[in-house]
């Protein structure tokens, strides 16, 4: 029979790049994604895209019900740790409640498989790197949190309903889709490797770097960067995995680089320079957040392709030199409105 997956997100950054794996091997997939972060255009034809809330019951209810599905991935969830520590409640709210309301409707559905991104974040500030899954847990941020709290959401669904999953914990997910068709283009854009290689094109000014006094080799902040085609591909390693258990992974490439490393990366991958300025530290930032790996790499031999930084930085910068306006597709003024706009908005207490 057709494997048949509900994708929430499936319209956003790494969602997009998993579906296009999915939709690739001839799997029947459903997208639903409130396209607040995601584009129209990031989904293929042939895929459906269903506009609305991960964490909408009626919603979920209507399209769960047109199963049987082989399994849900759930990208959809607010993403910015500096933006959690602004405003925990949204995040908490939104990514975890949202989480368990889906989770609650896939086991009312009899789901079997559900595949979580997760995150680094989770970690807090770590004893030791590379960090294993057997790390201690101390999220850094709301948002690591609000991770951590549907990853505990799903042990019990497990328990006690027969619900598998994978709880993937992304360290720096980056790059573009090799065949060019996809790509980052968050609104507004926060990550490092965009904001630098904008920078480097002169379509924007200076980078500002978030610290340089960090306990790191060169006192700025350390992150395992990993290419999203290959965080697609682990996605579909670790699904093989859930006909015999719930599992829980770190994906990264297992190699730090810091702040002013991935300013050298995108300085020698375009052949421009990158006009800099120190700012303080953004609150949330561990030192260092570097994967090991090694779990998933023995258990389903999963590979990542795309590991050298230079690599990583050169698929991000062909799909931004080739998309100056990214998917096109909304000016900022027409963003949707957020589930949760009817809360007064929070004074920025990070600010001050
Ligand atoms: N960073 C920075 N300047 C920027 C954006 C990010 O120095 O304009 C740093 C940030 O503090 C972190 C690293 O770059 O240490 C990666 O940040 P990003 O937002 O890309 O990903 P995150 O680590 O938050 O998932």
């Amino acid at each position: 029979m057709q494997d048949r997956f509900l994708v929430t997100g499936g319209a956003g950054y790494v969602g997009s790049h998993l579906v296009a794996l999915l939709a690739e091997r001839g799997a029947k997939v459903v997208v639903l994604d409130n396209l607040r972060q995601g584009h129209r255009a990031a989904v293929p034809a042939g895929v459906r895209l269903i506009e609305g809330d991960a964490s909408n019951v009626e919603a979920l209810d209507a399209v769960l019900a047109e199963g049987p599905w082989t399994a849900v991935f759930h990208f959809a969830a607010l993403s910015l740790v500096g933006e959690s520590m602004r405003d925990p409640m949204r995040y908490l709210l939104e990514n975890a409640a949202g989480g368990m309301r889906l989770i609650d409707a896939c086991v009312r559905h009899n789901l079997k498989k559900f595949i979580l991104s997760s995150t680094a974040n989770l970690f807090g500030e770590p004893e030791r790197v590379p960090i294993d899954e057997a790390a201690r847990i101390d999220p850094s941020s709301p948002y690591g949190e609000s991770k951590l709290m549907i990853e505990r959401t799903l042990r019990w669904a497990d328990q006690v309903h027969g619900l598998r999953s994978a709880c993937l914990r992304y360290f720096n997910a980056a790059g573009a889709d090799p065949n060019g068709v996809l790509g980052e283009d968050h609104d507004p854009e926060t990550h490092l490797i965009p904001l630098v290689i904008d920078a480097a094109l002169g379509r924007s000014g200076a980078i500002t770097v978030f610290g340089t006094d960090y306990p790191t080799a060169d006192g700025t902040c350390v992150r395992d960067y990993v290419h999203v085609t290959d965080l697609g591909e682990a996605h579909l390693c670790a699904l093989g995995q859930l006909d015999r258990q719930s599992v829980t992974y770190n994906l990264g490439n297992g190699s730090g680089h810091s702040v002013r490393d991935v300013i050298a990366s995108v300085e020698r991958v375009l052949g421009r320079p990158v006009s800099l300025r120190f700012g303080e530290r953004r609150p949330g930032d561990p030192a260092a957040l570097v994967a090991s790996s090694a779990l998933i790499r023995a258990e389903t031999g999963w590979t990542p392709r795309y590991a050298a930084l230079d690599a990583i930085v050169a698929s991000a910068a062909a799909w931004r030199v080739a998309h100056p306006n990214g998917y096109g597709d909304r000016a900022p003024a027409e963003r949707a409105p957020t589930v949760l706009a009817d809360r007064p908005a929070l004074p920025d207490r990070t600010a001050a």
